[in-house]
């Protein structure tokens, strides 16, 4: 955390509602120029309840997150005074402006309300980063297996007299959404082929 000109610095009060956190209070780092907190950053946000520079891109705060985490250098997420926001000087420091949608008629936030959201965003969009990267699901099979599977189903429905090749409606179809939307892989492939198999000898029988 970087505080640029903060009215007061430690500040009791401060410490008190920051409960349990204080060691990031502690740890902040103090500047006299907005500039030069800035300079080590690569990439800049800026939080703003309202578009002012028509040629600045906005971006949601979960777009900003995404970001966040592909660029492999430091970013900063700037948030204005608590009464009058930041200044149009300021934000023409920004590569791109935040904006956390709210209802028209109420845009601005109290700054800790809107650091709370995109701190979330952030959050989520590593959550969402990490589950990928560690996502250890084989990929889901081809077309071709699954059409193999689709032809099984459809014999065996066929077999089992749950399917009239008369009248077949639109169960296959139904089916096929049903499968479509799970992605199997082979492991389940195979299950599901192995009880076709036992359903249709059964009905040998
Ligand atoms: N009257 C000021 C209010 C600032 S609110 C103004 O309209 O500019 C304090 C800070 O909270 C803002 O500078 C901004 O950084 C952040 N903030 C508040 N509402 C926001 C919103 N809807 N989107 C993004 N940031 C917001």
């Amino acid at each position: 955390m970087c505080l640029v000109q903060p009215k007061q610095f430690p500040n009791a009060d401060a410490t008190a509602r920051a409960c349990g956190a204080d060691d990031i209070l502690f740890n902040a780092q103090v500047f006299d120029s907005y500039e030069e907190s800035l300079k080590d950053y690569s990439l800049v946000f800026g939080a703003s309840a309202r578009q002012r520079m028509i040629t600045w891109p906005v971006l949601t705060p979960t777009a900003c997150a995404e970001q966040t985490l592909q660029i492999q250098a430091p970013v900063a997420i700037v948030f204005g005074r608590e009464n009058s926001g930041l200044t149009n000087k300021e934000l023409e420091h920004c590569n791109y402006l935040v904006q956390i949608p709210t209802d028209e008629n109420f845009s601005s936030l109290n700054v800790a309300a809107a650091v709370q959201i995109i701190a979330y965003e952030l959050r989520m969009a590593e959550f969402k980063h990490n589950s990928l990267a560690s996502s250890s699901l084989p990929t889901p099979v081809s077309a071709e297996t699954m059409e193999q599977l689709y032809q099984h189903l459809e014999h065996t429905l066929i077999d089992i007299n749950f399917l009239n090749p008369n009248q077949p409606r639109l169960l296959m179809r139904r089916l096929r959404r049903l499968f479509n939307r799970s992605q199997l892989i082979d492991s389940e492939v195979n299950i599901l082929r192995g009880i076709l198999t036992a359903m249709q000898e059964k009905h040998k029988m």
